[in-house]
């Protein structure tokens, strides 16, 4: 089912608390520089795409720095973003 926006999903490893806070809204156990680095990149992925789909998808550990917060390396979940906005 297509509802006119692209296919072309970008996918982003993003550690646990930014997939709490994007799924849940739950910002809970997050120290207040946490807080700022989670809802700045989630902030992010709303301005560069339409739709910010929380998959969840467990990728396991990344030595790599969360895509989303900056996190250190640590468990990283899926997170899938449709519809890149032009402008911007
Ligand atoms: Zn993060």
């Amino acid at each position: 089912m297509s509802h006119g926006i692209s296919d072309d999903a970008v996918e982003f490893a993003v550690c646990g608390s930014c997939l709490q806070v994007l799924a849940y809204d739950d910002r809970s156990g997050l120290d207040d520089d946490e807080e700022r680095a989670v809802l700045s990149g989630l902030l992010d992925l709303h301005t560069t795409y339409e739709q910010v789909i929380p998959d969840g998808t467990e990728l396991g550990f990344s030595h790599l720095r969360c895509d989303c917060c900056g996190a250190l390396p640590g468990d990283r979940f899926r997170v899938l973003c449709f519809g890149e906005k032009c402008d911007g």
